[in-house]
């Protein structure tokens, strides 16, 4: 017996060592291991912290929780499986049959499709409205409403929400704000301080920066709404991966420099697509011919973000020369990456909508969405200026 080999079933203890790792640990442990009932008994009152089970937390969730919530000046953040995840645990956990929701009328496709499609499906009614008027929220609320889910800069139109006016007449009317802030990241806007009663964010995005993690957070301001989003979460298992929690947070090391330089990338970037012959119109919150430039000043100072959105002459084929001269910029339905990409609204983001609703709504088959990234400026300059080129030639 004594010379039994150990079994490879029992876990191996992990190795000892007088100094600690630097990076963070990655940890994939569904289920935790209490001590004694006691002990579990005490973890879930909330007496000893301590992780059961993954679906209800995890480590590499709760660290990128907190860097999180450090920016956003928030307490006990969520993070969840994607951007939607959290969209929808806010909408779900908080809602119920006979509740009214009211959105911005510009909000992400599938937040759009969540508001016209499943919510009323639940007994959840919806409308929506231009968040760049705020009479017409005004209007909007009916004794019902439970909540209001805006975004601050419209996607791909870059309106700009008039969230001070929308704030102080929600409050007045005893309706939540929910802000989907991933657009303007907190270091372009902190909702808390606007007003908001709870942040959502697509973590996809510029938080973590490098295409390869799908997250979402979400943080409410009081620990009653926490609660139900939290609980509606860990039920309908929006758990994430912590592999991806591992990587977002990761990117977050790099999240200020990323944006910063993105932003001004993206503010010069306007300004020289601006010149070009060939570009009909450029939309970016701070230059002085965007239509709510006195609002981004106000709202968002300098912050003009890292999105810069154009339109070109010419139709769905200098649409189609455009995306194949510009190679090195993929061409690819999201926003937030590390390099540059463009969007097409009118074949992705916005297909779904007539031509007619399309142009309503400023989105010709020649407009464009670009998520500046971090390159060289003059490079990204030159290669803009042979995709325009490019749409000028006859085919
Ligand atoms: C991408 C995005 C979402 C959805 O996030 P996913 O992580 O893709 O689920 C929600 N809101 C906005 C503003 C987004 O850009």
């Amino acid at each position: 017996m004594t010379d039994r080999r150990p079994s490879l079933v029992r876990r191996t203890p992990w190795p000892e060592s007088a100094s600690r790792p630097v990076g963070t640990p990655i940890q994939p442990s569904v289920v935790y291991a209490s001590p004694d009932p006691d002990t579990l008994d005490a973890q879930y009152d909330g007496r000893l912290l301590g992780y059961t089970y993954a679906r209800e937390g995890h480590p590499n969730a709760s660290v990128l929780a907190q860097k999180i919530d450090g920016m956003e000046g928030a307490r006990d953040g969520l993070v969840v499986g994607s951007g939607m995840a959290a969209v929808t645990a806010v909408l779900l956990g908080l809602c119920r049959a006979g509740d009214h929701v009211l959105g911005g009328d510009q909000l992400y496709g599938r937040s759009l499709r969540m508001m016209r499609d499943d919510l009323p499906r639940l007994g959840i009614a919806t409308s929506l409205a231009d968040p760049t008027d705020a009479q017409a929220f005004a209007t909007a609320i009916r004794p019902e409403t439970r909540l209001i889910l805006l975004e601050v800069v419209s996607n791909p139109t870059l309106r700009v929400a008039d969230i001070a006016e929308i704030a102080r007449i929600a409050r007045e009317r005893g309706v939540l704000l929910a802000i989907d802030n991933t657009f303007t990241t907190p270091r372009g806007f902190q909702p808390f301080a606007h007003g908001a009663d709870i942040i959502i964010h697509s973590v996809t995005k510029i938080l973590a920066g490098h295409s390869d993690a799908t997250l979402g957070y979400v943080a409410a301001r009081d620990p009653d709404h926490r609660k139900a989003i939290y609980d509606f979460a860990v039920t309908t298992g929006m758990t994430a991966s912590p592999f991806d929690c591992w990587l977002a947070e990761r990117g977050l090391y790099s999240f200020e420099l990323r944006y910063d330089r993105a932003e001004a990338n993206a503010r010069a970037l306007a300004d020289h697509l601006a010149g070009l012959a060939g570009v009909r119109r450029v939309l970016y919150p701070t230059r002085p011919d965007h239509p709510d430039h006195n609002r981004a000043a106000a709202l968002l100072g300098a912050r003009g973000g890292h999105m810069v959105s154009f339109e070109i002459a010419g139709g769905r084929d200098a649409a189609n020369r455009l995306t194949r001269a510009a190679t090195n910029i993929p061409f690819a339905p999201t926003l937030g990456d590390i390099g540059t990409t463009l969007s097409h609204p009118a074949s992705s983001s916005h297909r779904g909508l007539s031509a007619q609703a399309r142009e309503t709504l400023g989105m010709s088959e020649g407009f464009f969405r670009v998520s500046v990234g971090v390159e060289d400026i003059d490079l990204l300059c030159e290669e803009f200026t042979a995709a325009i080129v490019a749409t000028q030639k006859e085919s």
